[in-house]
């Protein structure tokens, strides 16, 4: 297994990692460490390096599988027992933790002004999409939802990782709404993101520790999907 560095320090940009497997055939490398988030929950895998003296092997692409995190390189592979430096594209992350952030802050706006559960959702560097079940929407809500998303972002509201028991997790009411009984049950620890007094929700991936570090965020569009199907795009103010 991999020791996953991001999701306990989602600002670690940089690690020392030894190579436990290679794989010839898909031109990857399994690490014991990793700062690399491998995708998930609508957001993407990091980019970025891994160093073995002065060799720079560029990491195209990461993911996870029950044998740990996988990293695939573009040049000739390290083998097992080699100590590596990796490094990720911090300029892109960062876009990313803050995106992810501000649409959990978006979470917590709808519901507290509409109760509606978030359905989906995906994101890039800067921009993301939430899908909500919200048959009261109008067009005229888009300013209203966008400054309140704004004033909370501006409130300088901490961001805290935890973890709970599963049986804790299944009995939270916060996170009973984010459909956390639908992890599956071989889960026994939750990784659980709160925006203090916000919005709190499982949550596998990376944000950053405060709201005033997402800046100010636009709503460009809301599109109708079909009866109560709405779809929130939001995008940060300077990317
Ligand atoms: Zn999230």
């Amino acid at each position: 297994m991999t020791e996953k560095i991001y999701a306990t320090d989602a600002y670690a940009a940089e690690m020392q990692a030894e190579v436990l497997r290679t794989d010839t055939d898909d031109n990857r490398v399994l690490l014991d460490r990793t700062v690399f988030y491998p995708g998930g929950g609508g957001q993407p895998h990091d980019c970025g390096t891994l160093s073995i003296g002065d060799d720079r092997l560029e990491v195209i692409r990461v993911a996870e599988d029950s044998d740990g995190v996988w990293h695939w390189l573009k040049g000739s592979l390290p083998s097992v027992g080699m100590t590596v430096d990796g490094q990720i594209d911090w300029d892109r992350r960062l876009k990313v933790m803050r995106t992810h952030t501000a649409l959990h802050a978006l979470c917590g706006v709808i519901w507290n002004r509409f109760q509606s559960p978030v359905t989906g959702g995906n994101m890039a560097p800067g921009e993301g999409r939430l899908d909500f079940d919200l048959p009261d929407w109008t067009a005229d809500e888009i300013p209203v939802v966008e400054a309140a998303l704004n004033d909370e972002l501006s409130k300088r509201r901490a961001i805290e990782v935890s973890f709970l028991p599963r049986d804790a997790a299944d009995k939270d009411p916060s996170l009973i709404r984010t459909k956390v009984n639908l992890l599956p049950k071989g889960i026994q620890q939750v990784r659980v993101i709160d925006i203090v007094g916000l919005d709190r929700q499982a949550d596998g991936g990376t944000h950053v520790s405060n709201t005033d570090q997402v800046g100010r965020v636009t709503i460009p569009k809301a599109e109708s999907k079909g009866r109560g199907f709405r779809r929130i795009r939001i995008r940060l103010e300077d990317v």
